[in-house]
């Protein structure tokens, strides 16, 4: 499609980072690209009717707040361990070597709040596999985990059974 083109056309490529072997996706040419960067946003919102917007930090911040604005919706952040102010629920994931937390205030969400979450990438899935689980944690249903590119290979999919996983790029 035109927004499949558009995407993979903004998005680079950088050959071993963070660390050798690994090539990182590159959004900032995107979110530079005024069209670009307001088709993504158009297309994460679009026909979805929720009551919140998450966004995982820091890359899912930069899209999940244009994305909550348009969608008529909240903005709740989802942060790395220890940099929320209030309460909060922790997830812990597993990263290749050890583990990482994330957190979300324990009053970010009404109950049955209908809940969307965005992030960049979805790659091994871990990071929204916890998103997942801190939204119904904190007692809110999601509706959907909406990324802008999804690492096929990496499988993240299959680590989120039973969830509505939307890509705009598959790659
Ligand atoms: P996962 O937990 O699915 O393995 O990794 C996804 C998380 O790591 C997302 O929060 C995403 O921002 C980040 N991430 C992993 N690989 C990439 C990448 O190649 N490009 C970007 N922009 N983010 C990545």
């Amino acid at each position: 499609s035109d927004l499949a083109e558009t995407i993979l056309g903004r998005i680079r490529d950088v050959p071993d980072y963070p660390k050798p072997g690994v090539v990182f996706k590159d959004i900032t040419p995107l979110l530079g690209d005024h069209g670009a960067f307001a088709a993504v946003v158009d297309a994460l919102a679009d026909g979805l009717e929720v009551d919140k917007v998450v966004g995982i930090e820091a890359r899912g911040f930069i899209l999940a707040a244009p994305v909550a604005y348009t969608a008529g919706a909240g903005f709740v952040p989802i942060r790395k361990k220890g940099k929320l102010p209030a309460a909060a629920h922790a997830a812990s994931y597993d990263l290749e070597y050890g583990s990482a937390v994330i957190e979300v205030h324990r009053d970010a969400f009404a109950p049955g709040d209908r809940v969307l979450i965005v992030d960049d990438v979805l790659a091994t899935g871990g990071t929204a596999r916890a998103a997942v689980e801190l939204v119904g944690r904190a007692g809110a249903e999601v509706v959907a985990v909406s990324v802008l590119m999804e690492l096929a290979f990496l499988k993240g999919r299959e680590r989120l059974s039973g969830v509505d996983v939307r890509a705009l790029v598959v790659v």
